[in-house]
This record gives structure tokens, sequence and C-alpha cells, in this order.
């Protein structure tokens, strides 16, 4: 992977190197961080960058971040006019992966509360293709391990030592030949992927797990919510799914914003439907990667524009 060139860090635009903590700050150790991950997309016929539902990513950012405690003062306005500066400067006329994060940044082993530490953000921006081929469908297995509960590490945030979870699940799917891995929660209801949310389709409808079952709220699956009704017809149940409704589904899909959508063809050595991409996930894939690039005039209000019209012409 390359690297930045520039950081927005302490609240200001560096050079990637200077964007630097120690080894004893505190998110570090204790994995009390918070994180986003948005999307730029290039639409080369307009020369524009267009960022993915960015307020809708800051809102989930600092909802994260009051789960910990964790305020820095900053709304999530102020969050994306950084942002804004910070794709400036890169100037990036392609496809781009946005990482802002959020961290303790004192320096000490001391158990110390959330008032006493100094909350910070980072934000860096890299070129980014996507995570899997739309194409060809992946062979997913179900984890032993199961999915953090509410309980333990609030699932419907992004928080960083959540992560280890996903990290263990994925790790082990991978090590045993799949492409991928759904998670049960405590129930034994499917949760979601690894860093995706989860679709089943059955009978012509779409089938999803609620936000209760231990999911990160994800934005890819509200806007796939959205154009499945909308503009594919296909009603949608948010409900509990069972691991073997999934073996009995006709198609399935992971969505995330790395991802977009992934088709699920196999699961556990059995094939999903016709074991081939099925037509709801092959057009709704279609359907999102235009509106995400802004060619799609009626979901324009999800693609907030990087350059300004007048600097694009001039550039
Ligand atoms: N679940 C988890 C655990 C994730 O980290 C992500 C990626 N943010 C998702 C689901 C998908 O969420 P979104 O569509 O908002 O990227």
């Amino acid at each position: 992977m390359s690297l930045p060139k520039f950081a927005w860090f302490r609240r200001q635009i560096v050079p990637y190197g200077e964007a630097k903590v120690g080894v004893l700050t505190h998110t570090l150790n204790y994995g009390t961080g918070i994180f986003a991950g948005l999307r730029g997309y290039w639409n080369g016929a307009e020369k524009q960058l267009f960022v993915f539902r960015p307020a809708d990513h800051f809102r989930r950012f600092l909802q994260s971040a009051k789960l910990l405690s964790m305020d820095f003062g900053l709304s999530e306005d102020d969050l994306f006019h950084s942002l804004l500066a910070l794709l400036r400067a890169e100037d990036y006329q392609q496809d781009c992966y946005i990482r802002p994060f959020g961290y303790f940044a004192d320096e000490t082993i001391s158990s110390s509360q959330p008032g006493e530490l100094r909350a910070e953000v980072s934000m860096v921006a890299i070129p980014f293709k996507g995570l899997t081929s739309r194409e060809n469908g992946l062979h997913v297995t179900v984890s032993s391990w199961r999915r953090i509960d509410d309980t333990m590490i609030p699932a419907r945030g992004k928080i960083a030592g959540g992560y280890v979870n996903t990290f263990l699940a994925r790790t082990d799917a991978l090590r045993a030949g799949f492409d991928d891995v759904l998670l049960l929660n405590n129930d034994g209801h499917v949760s979601e992927g690894s860093l995706t949310n989860f679709f089943l389709i059955r009978n012509g409808v779409a089938c999803t797990p609620p936000i209760t079952d231990n999911i990160l709220e994800g934005i890819t699956r509200n806007s796939l919510i959205t154009l499945l009704r909308q503009e594919l017809g296909i009603p949608v149940e948010e409900r509990p799914i069972d691991r073997s409704e999934i073996y009995v589904g006709d198609e399935a899909f992971l969505c995330g914003t790395a991802t977009q959508l992934a088709p699920i063809t196999r699961i556990d050595y059995r094939a999903l439907g016709t074991g081939k991409v099925g037509p709801i996930t092959g057009a709704l894939s279609e359907l999102q990667d235009r509106l995400v690039h802004g060619y799609d005039e009626k979901y324009l209000h999800w693609c907030a524009p990087v350059y300004q019209p007048a600097e694009a012409d001039a550039g």
C-alpha cells in the first residue's frame, strides 16, 4: 500500500510522516480508539470526486466517540470541512478510502477516566479500488467465534478494540481456505460478515438482521435497503436470520463501504441458489456502483463533491 502525502493531525494538515504517536498512547495500549471508513469516488465525466454520505459517516463517528465518552469538541461539519481540506491537498483524481480515527492521546499507563484524557482526531486518505471483485461470488463459512455482544463492547460503534473479534473470525476463515466469514450472535442468529453487513434473498424478499442483533448500523446497508425497495421493488425485512436459513436461501451478499457489495455463492461447501451470482444481487450491485460515482441524479444528495466546479475547470 502506498502511503498518503498528508494527514490531518492535531487539527492541521501535515506531511504524513509527521503524524505520529508514542508507544505509551492510551488508545494504542487499550484499544480505546474509534474510527470511520468513507469512500471518495472519482467521476471522470464531471472531473469530480464525490464522498459518499459523509454526514452519515461523521454522525456515526461522533456516536462511537460518545459511547466511550470521548469528546473532540468538533461537529460533523467541522470534520467534513477538514476532510475537504485534506482531499484537496491530496488532489486525488481517482477512487480513494478515507480513515478518520479518534483516540485518547495521553501517553500514560494509569487507568485514567475519559474526562482526564485528551481526545484527538486524525484523518488520512489513500487511493483505493475496492476490496473484492463483484463478478466472482464468495465462498463463506460460519465462524466458531461469536459476534461481540452489546453488553460487552457495543457492536453499533466502530470501536478499535472490538475489531479483535473481526480479526479472529476472518483470520481463521481465510486460513481454512474460505473467502470470508459470517458471525452469529450469542442467540445463534446471523449478525454480520467481517467489516460487512449481510443480506439474504429468499422467495423474492430481502432479509437482513435487525440492528439489535449486534450489527454495525451500516451506511451501505441503509443505502441498499432504499435501493431494493425504491428501485427494484423488492420488499425488505429486518428480522433475525437463522444459520440454516442461509443454506436454503436463493441469493446472499455482504456489503460495506470498502467492499461495496460482494455476492456470496457458496456457504460451508453448499451452493447458494444456483451457485452463481443471482439476478437481484447483480442488478443491485450495478445500481450501487453507478450511484456512488455520482451518475444517478436521483441519489446525488448522497454524493458530496470535493472540488468546486471552477477549480475542476481550472485544473
Ligand atoms: N460491519 C462492520 C463491523 C464494519 O466495520 C463495517 C464497515 N464500516 C460494516 C459492517 C459496514 O458498514 P458501512 O456500510 O457503514 O461501511
